[in-house]
């Protein structure tokens, strides 16, 4: 009764949107440009809000609003969810209150602190500055020796109280092991979720669109959800089933269309566009 009553008040009016393999055109995907155009023009005359969720860091992000000519949006979450960038004029800043957020979720722990406590550790090398953030401290390792290292920094982690986690992965380009340290529980779906209590608008008007493992938390977390037609039925199945179990089986939408033509399907769907 509550919910219903509630919903009557809000229009979905935000896109929130993951960036590879979702917004971005696919390479052999002609028709994913022309979606594109379609969509940020109509994002624009409906006056439409804009997010990006990526795991991208910032400046990957704007190299590619250039490269791909995407529309440009209200907010940033890159990083999965360790930055938040606002936009201002013609550019981008940090958004202050969500750095506050984290400073007291990882018990003012920065990534000096944690840089110190793992700066011993042998064959752990920081990666270039461009991949690291204030809270997604990021490491190369042999994918050998990556497993080892885990369980060692989850051990001093633990030791020491802090209240970060590491995840590890391989490059799917060199092959070489990949370890980021990130604050505990954040991904791409925690920082929304937190933007849509903190920023200018309501989680009843937000869509997502995601296409992999990643997206999984948002993609289910009760927003409308966009699985495009280059995810896995698997993860579709997934989103189906999180949301049909909160009763929330309108929410969600496999998309016909691959990425961005997906996206545009979707968002016609849920009367965004
Ligand atoms: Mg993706």
């Amino acid at each position: 009764m509550q919910k219903s009553k509630k919903e009557s008040f809000f229009n979905v009016r935000v896109l929130a949107t993951d960036l590879d393999g979702t917004l971005i055109p696919l390479p052999d995907r002609p028709e994913n440009v022309r979606a594109l155009n379609e969509l940020s023009t109509r994002l624009t005359e409906r006056d439409r809000e804009l997010i990006f969720c990526t795991g991208r860091h910032f400046e990957s992000v704007i190299d590619a609003l250039d490269e791909f000519g995407l529309p440009r949006p209200a907010w940033m979450i890159c990083g999965v969810g360790s930055a938040m960038y606002v936009r201002e004029g013609d550019g981008y800043a940090r958004f202050a209150p969500y750095y506050a957020h984290l400073d007291e979720l990882t018990g003012h722990v920065d990534r000096e602190g944690i840089q110190a406590l793992l700066a011993d550790m042998e064959g752990l090398t920081l990666q270039c500055a461009a991949h690291q953030g204030e809270y997604k401290i990021s490491y190369d390792c042999a994918a050998e020796a990556m497993e080892g290292l885990i369980a060692e920094i989850d051990r001093r982690l633990e030791q020491h109280g802090c209240r970060f986690r590491c995840m590890g992965s391989v490059d799917p380009f060199t092959g070489g092991g990949l370890v980021d340290l990130l604050p505990e529980g954040v991904t791409k779906a925690y920082a929304l979720a937190w933007l849509s209590t903190h920023g200018d608008f309501d989680p009843e008007e937000v869509v997502y669109a995601g296409d992999s493992g990643n997206d999984l938390a948002a993609l289910t977390h009760g927003f409308r959800a966009i699985v495009v037609g280059n995810a896995t039925e698997a993860l579709a199945g997934q989103v189906r089933d999180a949301l049909t179990a909160k009763g929330m089986a309108d929410r969600f939408y496999r998309a016909e269309g691959f990425a961005t033509s997906g996206v545009l399907e979707g968002c016609g769907h849920f009367g965004l566009v």
